[in-house]
């Protein structure tokens, strides 16, 4: 994989407004620091063990997103350094993140997982819990967390209009909440949608973000013994 090729390539489609998260799960150091060395400043890591590996392997002034399902008890290892929370999912992790936020002296970034996708998983909060979750005003009492905006990924399916509708939806689902629940609009700014497959659609569709691996960095291989420093 041409790791330069591929980004030019892609952030030529990119509109301005829209950033690219550049997916580096399962993939090395030295493949990260090619892309840096292209000046990609934003990777996105779904494990925390992997991500500190590279942080401290890699130079400081790299924004690290953590774009899995993370676990409460893995919440303090990151919080220290984190730029961004993409996939929180349940009111004990925004917990969590809070008092580890708090007690490391930050305000964490975070968006909220928003479930549109038809496949059945236990990740990511329906429409109605999210409508819930700001109607109760419990999020107000997260001093030590900014919530920036929403997460979700499409079902995994070749039916390009379905993944549109549902992308449609997110960011229906977005707006509404922004309008209608929020006093600090502007801050809630950011959609994270659109993957390899289906970035140009999530585009179309309002994406802010987007998370890009395997058209930057190939295929992953996750057969092999994976370790980041080989
Ligand atoms: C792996 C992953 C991506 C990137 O997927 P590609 O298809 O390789 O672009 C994006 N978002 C999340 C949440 C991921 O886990």
């Amino acid at each position: 994989m041409d790791i330069k090729a591929s980004l030019d390539n892609i952030r030529q489609s990119l509109p301005e407004s829209v950033t690219l998260v550049a997916v580096s799960k399962f993939h090395s150091i030295s493949e990260l620091k090619t892309a840096y060395d292209h000046s990609q400043r934003i990777f996105g890591e779904s494990h925390v063990q992997e991500l500190l590996v590279k942080k401290n392997n890699l130079p400081d002034d790299i924004e690290w997103h953590f774009i899995g399902h993370l676990q409460t008890n893995k919440v303090k290892m990151i919080v220290p350094f984190v730029s961004l929370i993409h996939a929180v999912d349940s009111l004990k992790l925004l917990k969590e993140i809070n008092k580890q936020a708090e007690k490391s002296g930050r305000v964490v970034d975070c968006l909220l997982e928003l479930h549109v996708a038809e496949e059945e998983s236990k990740y990511g909060f329906s429409e109605e819990e999210l409508f819930e979750l700001f109607r109760s005003g419990e999020c107000d009492n997260f001093k030590s967390i900014r919530l920036r905006g929403l997460m979700c990924m499409a079902t995994y399916t070749i039916d390009q209009e379905q993944i549109r509708n549902e992308f449609r939806k997110a960011k229906t689902i977005f707006d509404k909440i922004r309008d209608e629940y929020l006093t600090a609009k502007d801050q809630f700014s950011i959609l994270s949608m659109g993957m390899s497959n289906d970035y140009k659609i999530a585009i179309e569709e309002g994406s802010t973000m987007v998370r890009v691996g395997s058209s930057i960095f190939g295929e992953r291989d996750y057969t092999s013994n994976f370790n980041p420093l080989e």
